[in-house]
C-alpha cells in the first residue's frame, strides 16, 4: 500500500508513522509512505502557499496552485487513478470498517490542510473523500492523517506479527474488546479474574465473550445495534443491564 501525504508539515507524519509497528511496516515495505511537502510546489517566489480568503473573515487558506502541482507529482508517478482523502472535520467519520476497507486501495493520497483550510475549487477538482476523524477541530489535518494510516495498516496482511493480532481488538467484530491483565496475580490488592488462571480455554473465551457484551452494553450501547449477537446473548445482556440496576 503506498500512502502519500500532501502536507506543509512532511516531518511531523515521518516522524510519527516511521516509529513502532507502522515504522516496522514501512521498513519491512509492506507499506511505502511518501510525504509531499506541498511547499515544494508554489510557484510564490517568498515560498507562500497560503493567502487571505476572499469575501473576508478570520485566518488564512491554502491555495489551489501549490496543492494541485503537489497532487500531480504523486499522479505523475502512478499509472492509476487513487482515491484522494482531504482530512476535514466535514467529512463522514472514520471508523474501522472504512479502515478495513481503505487497506484494499494500492495507493492513497492524504491532503492535510492547514489555518482555515484549503480553496474549494482544488477540492472539487482532485478529492474523492472528504474524512474526518471525530467532531472536533484540530489546527491541522497531519494527525488525522497518521491515525488513518496506523489503522488502515494494521488490516494489511503481515503488518501486525501473530502475537498482535487485530482479531480480538475492540470493533474488529462490531463489540469493544474484553478486560486484559498480566503478571502479576495480584497487584496493589486487585486480583485477576480466577477464571483466566484456569487453563481452560472454553470458560476463558465464554467469560471474555461476556465481559465484551457487558462492556459495550455499559460504555457504547449504540454499537449493539449493528454488532452480531445471538437473541440468547441480547437477552444476557438485557438481564445484566436490569440485575445491576443499569436500567
Ligand atoms: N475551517 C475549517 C472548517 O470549519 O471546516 C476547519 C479548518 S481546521 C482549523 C484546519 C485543518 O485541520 C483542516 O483543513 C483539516 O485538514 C484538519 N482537521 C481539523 N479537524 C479535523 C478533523 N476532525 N478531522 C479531520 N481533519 C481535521
Amino acid at each position: 500500500m503506498n500512502c502519500y501525504v500532501l502536507t506543509l508539515f512532511p516531518d511531523m507524519i515521518t516522524g510519527g508513522l516511521n516509529t513502532s509497528i507502522t515504522g516496522r511496516a514501512i521498513e519491512e515495505g509492506l507499506i511505502r509512505l511518501d510525504a509531499v511537502n506541498i511547499r515544494d510546489y508554489t510557484l510564490n517566489k517568498h515560498g507562500k502557499t497560503d493567502d487571505y480568503p476572499y469575501g473576508g473573515g478570520a485566518g488564512m487558506v491554502m491555495q489551489a496552485q501549490p496543492v494541485y502541482d503537489a497532487y500531480r507529482s504523486v499522479r505523475s508517478r502512478i499509472d492509476y487513478d487513487p482515491r484522494v482523502i482531504y482530512l476535514t472535520p466535514q467529512g463522514r467519520v472514520f471508523n474501522q470498517t472504512m479502515a478495513r476497507e481503505l487497506a484494499l486501495e494500492k495507493g492513497i493520497v492524504f491532503l492535510c490542510g492547514h489555518y482555515e483550510g484549503v480553496d474549494e475549487r482544488v477540492l472539487d477538482e482532485i478529492v474523492t473523500d472528504h474524512v474526518s476523524i471525530g467532531d472536533f477541530v484540530l489546527t491541522g489535518g497531519e494527525l488525522p492523517a497518521m491515525c488513518m494510516i496506523d489503522a488502515i495498516s494494521r488490516m494489511i496482511p503481515g503488518v501486525l506479527h501473530n502475537n498482535e493480532s487485530a482479531e480480538d481488538d475492540s470493533l474488529s467484530d462490531g463489540l469493544l474488546e474484553f478486560p486484559q491483565y498480566s503478571r502479576p496475580e495480584v497487584w496493589n490488592g486487585r486480583q485477576v479474574p480466577k477464571i483466566l488462571l484456569s487453563g481452560d480455554h472454553a470458560k476463558v473465551d465464554a467469560w471474555r465473550r461476556e465481559q465484551s457484551l457487558i462492556r459495550t452494553a455499559l460504555r457504547r450501547p449504540d454499537l449493539l445495534e449493528h454488532a452480531v449477537i445471538s437473541p440468547r446473548e441480547r437477552e444476557f445482556i438485557r438481564k445484566y443491564l436490569a440485575d445491576s440496576g443499569e436500567v
